[in-house]
């Protein structure tokens, strides 16, 4: 009682010095039951339609090994080491404490590496049970396919099996498993840890399995490959985030131990899509501050990689025990440089695309004319984000239609009332959208030649490749969570990934998902405004 939480923790870790892992046995779980098995992150295994077809007739074969109950011959699981900062303070050692890697698997291209999540402790577990519950594993296992199918890289996943485990969480509940695939699960947090212990040999061996491995294109390069690969972390890391910007997409903790060396998105927690656009949103529960808000992201993303760019400069000039020669701080400061201006640019790429707006034509700055103006609309109304996107693929026809015109907008604007605030709306705001979409949006179109029917119609349908239909909303996943856990329709979970995957742009779905469709794209109920999650899962 006395012992201050943090110096508890501290005096339960087991530090692990001189080793970026260590050997780790999955627990053996009750009752393992295979609730999906995906058939995308199976083809990345290099398994094949039939070997599928396979696993899902042993279904118990399957939940035995993707539970971690059954060692698949030549697995000798491990569990990372590494540190990292959370929420801006330095954390030591931190390590997976409940992941378990089994192995890599050479699919001919790639390697994956496969892990599960959930699957018992490890010398990393420090005070927690290295279980995870059913509610963040449903979560992850869909989000991180979700991702993918949205464009935004990411970890994938394999499987979801539930357990009969009892896990002691705020209340008693039950566990699952996530089997997940990521070409490398190294961390910004793994460079950390050795270079705070002094141990440049560990992170040298380290950056150059790094560079060998993953980034073996930037070897041969006149720059020191260290730089090579600050550079490339960051140039991955700018895209990751745009992606996610663009996407609405809220990580919730991104601490240096959840930023991935491949410029993935990892260890999904608390995240949420954005439902109304609100730039200060914080779907972390335990993060009343907002560190990791919305719009904070990408500065984050920054502050993250100025944390890796410290161990990696150490290793550029002959001594790294020294400090690092002013040339070297030039060329790290230089690199870091650059996040914004790469940021900026992918973002703008996305987000052009999404409203249409060609890359290339001499209409001035569409990010200051066109695209910020109708962010701040829907900041305004406090729109739903995705719906507005979505709904903007309408408009090009609106605005070239022979019909009327005015009466078109006033229509659809008035769709985007619905999907907003009401009590922050105001005739001013409908009037300002009408003029966006006529005076603003309209001409800008024309500007590029979308001035007939054919044209809109055309730009609409690629615009509607970059505006889905379907996202990962909070009160979606706790829908799906209440239906595959509670309620005990294990089906529904492969429905929702087919959903939001396959058909995430799609504005027609074949029939056993049209009532889920309909559903999920409809209005947020009142119940599932504003939900949080915590870390706690
Ligand atoms: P996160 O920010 O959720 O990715 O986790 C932060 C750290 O806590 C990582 O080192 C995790 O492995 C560890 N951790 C989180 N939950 C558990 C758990 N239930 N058991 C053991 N370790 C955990
Ligand atoms: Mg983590
Ligand atoms: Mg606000």
């Amino acid at each position: 009682g006395e012992i201050p939480v943090s110096e508890s923790v501290f005096r339960m870790s087991r530090s692990v010095r001189g080793a970026l892992w260590s050997w780790a046995v999955p627990a053996e779980h009750d009752n393992a039951r295979l609730v999906s098995f995906c058939k995308s992150g199976a083809h990345l295994l290099g398994l094949t339609s039939e070997d599928y077809n396979d696993v899902l007739r042993n279904p118990q074969s399957a939940a035995a090994v993707w539970s971690g109950n059954k060692r698949l011959p030549g697995s000798n699981p491990w569990a990372h080491c590494y540190g990292g900062h959370q929420f801006g303070v330095w954390a030591d050692q931190l390590g997976d404490g409940r992941a378990i890697s089994l192995g890599q698997v050479d699919n001919g291209d790639d390697t994956w590496e496969v892990q599960l999540k959930g699957a018992g402790r490890t010398p990393y577990s420090r005070f927690a049970d290295g279980f995870a519950v059913r509610r963040s594993s449903i979560r992850e296992y869909l989000v991180a396919e979700h991702m993918s199918a949205l464009g935004v890289p990411t970890s994938r996943s394999l499987s979801l099996v539930f357990t009969d485990r009892v896990v002691e969480r705020e209340e008693p509940e039950l566990g699952a498993v996530v089997a997940r695939l990521a070409q490398s699960w190294v961390r910004f947090g793994s460079f950390e840890l050795p270079a705070s212990r002094g141990d440049f040999k560990l992170l040298r061996e380290l950056a150059d399995y790094v560079i060998q491995n993953y980034y073996p294109e930037e070897l041969d390069q006149t720059q020191s490959k260290y730089i090579r690969l600050l550079q490339c972390v960051i140039e991955r890391t700018a895209g990751m985030v745009a992606a996610w910007q663009t996407a609405g997409f809220c990580h919730g903790v991104m601490n240096t131990d959840n930023m991935s060396i491949l410029g993935l998105t990892i260890d999904y927690g608390p995240f949420a899509f954005l439902d109304a656009y609100d730039p200060d949103f914080i779907c972390n529960h335990s993060d009343p501050a907002g560190r990791y808000a919305f719009n904070e992201q990408p500065r984050v993303a920054l502050w993250n990689l100025v944390r890796l760019a410290g161990p990696l400069s150490r290793l550029v000039d002959a001594d790294p025990t020294s400090d690092a020669s002013a040339e070297t701080l030039e060329a790290v400061t230089q690199a870091l440089s650059q996040f914004s201006s790469v940021y900026s640019r992918k973002y703008a790429g996305i987000m052009c695309r999404k409203l249409g707006l060609a890359p290339d034509h001499d209409n001035g700055d569409d990010m200051a004319n066109v695209v910020q103006p109708f962010l701040d609309l829907l900041e305004r109304g406090h729109t739903d984000y995705t719906f507005a996107m979505r709904s903007i693929c309408d408009v090009p026809q609106l605005l070239t239609t022979s019909g009327d015109t005015e009466l078109l907008l006033k229509r659809h604007v008035n769709s985007l009332a619905e999907r907003s605030d009401c009590n922050r709306l105001d005739s001013k705001w409908q009037e300002d959208m009408r003029s966006f979409f006529s005076d603003v949006y309209g001409p800008r179109l024309a500007a590029q030649g979308v001035t007939d029917q054919q044209a809109a119609l055309s730009l609409s349908a690629s615009m509607q490749l970059a505006n889905p239909c379907h996202v990962l909303r909070n009160w979606v996943a706790q829908d799906i969570i209440e239906q595959a856990d509670e309620k005990g329709n294990v089906a529904y979970v492969d429905q929702a990934l087919e959903l939001l995957t396959t058909y995430a742009f799609a504005g027609n779905v074949p029939e056993h998902l049209k009532e889920m469709a309909e559903r999920y794209a409809g209005p947020v109920p009142k119940w599932g405004e504003g939900l949080q999650c915590s870390c706690s899962s």
